[in-house]
């Protein structure tokens, strides 16, 4: 695949005097080509206005632009009905829309939920929430030694007949990549409804939600070239006509009288007031932008640059890795180092230029099943190559020696 650092302007200045970004962080946020920074700016000069409402030209720009994206990112998942496809803020607030408003009109007390062990807190704490409220039981699909989700265990899980299984695509910390499909299929004969958390694999792998049968799948722009302030929720059309309203407001409702209202249609039942257009229209240019790539080698390029920093941070003394095998991960790495704390481990590796992310990565229950307070996470994207790695493995032995641990 080609370097496709040179798409990214951000990546093109120096920091700390001459150096280089190197950046590593590619799972909490990514960055953005320019191709997506001037759709944000070309939609407002050329179309601004708002969606759904007005008559006048601009109006009606914006609205095609804004619903022309939605069909794009919908074949981009594989939905076949764009009406399927909510636009939300991002993962967290997908999620949450779930759990608020499928969970609450379909869950009673003592209704068992399946999570794993390896959720991000977007897909724990909606679910804890909810819980308390209706007074109902989580269970945790364990992961083992080899860092994969106990597979026997879940089918044991299955037999208590739970209500919901909602699990991530792909870990944000190890970068084990689930077997969702069987799950989702496994899940569905004992009953129950399936929501995927795609934050990290819409980004980074080809993505069909048909394929998989997911009745929900949630994911967020920013992690996918697009800005942030915009994510979306593709839901089943029957569950999500079944499904009460999320907030309330414009938009949202077909009518309005002194006595109560009646709900729009799909997919605006779930999305009341003026939303993020330009952002719509910036998650739209994102889409366009890894499209062309291709899903399939953008993914082939994170293979890549996995096995190449398995096997090079695997040779660093002291260094402890988290995560399944080349095979069975995406290019997320975290990892420890004897007697360096990973806060001090990012801040050497920042005067690199080398952007690293420290701490508990929104997964304190994992962290602590590990007996891990924090961990140091590099993540790859398609702008990253092996050159990017080699520097991260000298910064890492620079961290080692101002440690004395050389
Ligand atoms: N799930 C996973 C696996 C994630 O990695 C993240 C972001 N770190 C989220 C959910 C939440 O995404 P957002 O903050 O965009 O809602």
């Amino acid at each position: 695949m080609k370097n496709y650092r040179d798409d990214f302007p951000i990546l093109d200045q120096t920091i700390h005097g001459d150096k280089s970004i190197i950046y590593l962080d590619s799972a909490a946020t990514s960055q953005k080509p320019k191709k997506v920074i001037d759709s944000i700016s070309e939609y407002y000069e050329q179309s601004n206005a708002n969606v759904h409402r007005g008559i006048h030209t601009l109006a009606e720009k914006a609205t095609a632009d804004y619903e022309s994206t939605r069909e794009r990112i919908a074949k981009f998942i594989g939905a076949a009905d764009p009406r399927t496809l909510i636009f939300t803020r991002n993962t967290t607030e997908s999620i949450n829309l779930v759990a608020k408003t499928w969970g609450h009109a379909n869950l009673e007390a003592g209704d068992l939920i399946l999570i794993s062990e390896m959720e991000h807190h977007s897909n724990l704490v909606p679910w804890y929430v909810l819980a308390e409220e209706k007074n109902l039981r989580i269970k945790f699909i364990p992961f083992g030694d080899d860092w994969k989700l106990d597979q026997n265990t879940f089918h044991q899980m299955l037999k208590e007949e739970p209500k919901l299984l909602a699990l991530t695509h792909m870990s944000n910390v190890l970068g084990t990549i689930n077997p969702v499909k069987q799950m989702i299929a496994d899940a569905r004969k004992a009953g129950a409804v399936t929501l995927i958390d795609g934050a990290q694999s819409v980004p980074h792998l080809p993505v069909n939600v048909t394929d998989l049968d997911a009745d929900f799948y949630a994911f967020s722009a920013h992690k996918m070239c697009g800005p942030t302030g915009i994510g979306a929720l593709y839901g089943k059309r029957t569950l999500l006509e079944s499904m009460p309203p999320f907030l309330g407001g414009g938009d949202m409702i077909r009518k309005v009288t002194y006595s109560g209202f009646t709900t729009n249609e799909l997919p605006y039942k779930f999305e009341a007031g003026t939303p993020s257009i330009a952002q719509a229209i910036g998650f739209g240019a994102a889409v366009d932008y890894l499209s062309e790539i291709g899903m399939d080698a953008v993914f082939a390029h994170e293979q890549k640059l996995s096995n190449y920093a398995f096997e090079a941070l695997s040779d660093v003394n002291g260094l402890t890795l988290l995560g399944p095998a080349p095979s069975e991960r995406g290019a997320v790495f975290s990892f420890t180092l004897q007697g360096i704390h990973p806060h001090d481990v990012a801040q050497i590796l920042d005067q690199d230029g080398i952007a690293v992310r420290a701490g508990h990565h929104c997964a304190m229950p994992l962290h602590e099943k590990l007996h891990l307070p924090a961990t140091t996470r590099a993540s790859m994207y398609l702008y990253n190559s092996e050159k990017d790695i080699d520097l991260l493995v000298e910064g890492i032995h620079r961290v080692k020696k101002v440690f004395g641990e050389a």
